[in-house]
């Protein structure tokens, strides 16, 4: 006991205010509550619910016991919490309520990617002026410490690719189109049943919430500012079972991933379907989970895998951030490890390469007429593009029908050539509808 004093008195305690008392706001209490013990034990003092902004109670968690006040301004602006906690989501409010906790000199945790994705430039600049950090581990698949791994795990490397499962739902989607054979539209509606789908459903099966995902960690991978609006993205919505069961059949699995390279003097940011091979460990990630594979110089490929979403598991980052802030309460601003990973000057300016530019095989379904001389003019067209063909099926038409289904695996090819062939496919006699493509990686 008389050797702690010596030490110098304990850690005054980290006060944190919470706002938004829903999925995560609620599972980030109980877990504080919860494992309490262990918590302050790791930010070295003790940590304390300062007050709570939540416009109405949450069944699953307990405040009896705790400060609420609907209104969540006051919580940034009271001079009692070190730490705001933002898990109100959005961009509007949710802004502001960052943009004032910063301006009254508190650190910030979110789980916000919407928010870091489009104004994390801005609000890292703001935070650096103001000597406080701005926390977002909750923000990228969940409670998978991606971010943590990124900017601190993987520091000694030079990260050249990253490839993400980074949305939960569209996971589910593709997992249950492919295991019950059900179309997109059964599947979306069973994971709105089961709670995985929002009402609208279009931030995560047209690849906006991958997008933002993305973006954060190719950020981080490549010390580059935030550039959202630069990122391609394709969602999920075209996918049909049949794609999926040709893919089977050429040894491959769909999946919709996020995809961050260097590539010379830029860097591609995509979001799409994928083909990838069967035998790759992130092909076999299904339902709701998320993955996300790194490759660094030094390392070479590692697989980060867990629940991308859910209070519980985002609530898990969301408190590891808390631990970490109060951890570093006294240290100077240029002690902390900075939000981007770098000092913001630090950033360099790497151009975003053009979709056109970016070089993949690709998996094409061609609807064509069952009549000699329709191959050969595919092999021309490809042949004159510079693309070949990997792979092929061709299965006899079925009794009555017109037209066969040509499955093909091209070569590697800039996307601007295949899309060159693929409009003088498109309009040939022989062939009939829109040719589907999907990108194929091999991710080795
Ligand atoms: P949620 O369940 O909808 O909770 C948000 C809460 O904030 C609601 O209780 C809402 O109250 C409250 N709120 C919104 N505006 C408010 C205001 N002006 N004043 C007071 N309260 C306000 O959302 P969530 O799922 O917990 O998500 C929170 C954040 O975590 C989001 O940024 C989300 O992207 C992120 N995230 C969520 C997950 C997940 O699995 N859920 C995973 C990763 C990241 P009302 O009900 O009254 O509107």
């Amino acid at each position: 006991m008389k050797g702690q004093e010596v030490a110098g008195s304990p850690a005054r305690a980290v006060r944190i205010g919470v706002c938004g008392l829903g999925t995560v706001g609620g599972a980030t209490i109980n877990v504080l509550a919860r494992n309490g013990k262990e918590i302050a034990a790791r930010c070295g003092r003790p940590v304390i619910i300062e007050e709570v902004g939540a416009r109405r109670d949450n069944p699953d968690c307990d405040t009896s016991r705790l400060k609420v006040t609907p209104d969540i301004f006051a919580v940034a602006n009271n001079p009692d919490v070190d730490i705001l906690v933002e898990l109100v989501g959005g961009t509007g409010v949710a802004r502001d309520l960052v943009l004032t906790a910063i301006d009254n000199g508190k650190h910030v945790v979110t789980a916000n990617k919407a928010l870091i994705a489009e104004h994390g430039n801005m609000l890292f600049e703001f935070a650096a002026q103001k000597g406080v950090t701005v926390a977002y581990e909750a923000a990228v698949a969940g409670g998978v410490p991606i971010i943590k791994s990124l900017r601190e795990g993987l520091a000694g490397n030079r990260i050249q690719w990253i490839a993400g499962i980074i949305n939960g739902t569209g996971n589910y989607i593709l997992t249950e189109m492919r295991e019950s054979g059900c179309s997109f539209a059964e599947a979306l509606g069973q994971a709105q049943a089961l709670g995985y789908a929002e009402a609208d459903p279009t931030f995560d099966v047209e690849g906006i919430d991958a997008a933002h995902k993305l973006v954060i960690m190719a950020s981080l991978a490549f010390a580059i500012p935030l550039t959202f609006d630069k990122v391609y993205t394709e969602g999920i919505s075209r996918i049909s079972r049949e794609d999926i069961r040709y893919a089977d059949e050429l040894g491959y699995r769909i999946k919709h991933l996020g995809i961050a390279q260097r590539r010379g003097q830029g860097v591609e940011l995509r979001v799409h379907p994928t083909l990838i091979p069967q035998r790759r460990l992130i092909a076999n990630v299904n339902g709701v989970m998320n993955a996300v594979l790194v490759s660094g110089d030094a390392v070479g490929p590692t697989l980060y895998y867990g629940a991308g979403a859910g209070g519980e598991a985002t609530a898990s980052a969301v408190v590891a951030d808390i631990v970490d802030v109060a951890r570093t309460l006294e240290a100077r601003p240029d002690q902390r490890v900075p939000p981007a990973g770098v000092a913001l000057h630090e950033l360099g300016e790497t151009q975003v390469l053009l979709q056109e530019e970016v070089v993949t095989s690709y998996y094409l379904r061609i609807s064509a007429c069952d009549k000699p001389g329709v191959m050969s003019e595919l092999a021309t067209i490809f042949s004159d593009w510079g693309i070949s063909i990997e792979a092929l099926i061709q299965h006899e038409p079925q009794e009555g029908e017109r037209l066969v289904p040509v499955v093909i695996l091209t070569s590697r090819a800039r996307e601007a050539s295949l899309c060159g062939a693929v409009a003088q496919i498109q309009a040939l006699h022989t062939v009939e509808g829109e040719v589907v493509r999907i990108r194929v990686e091999s991710l080795g």
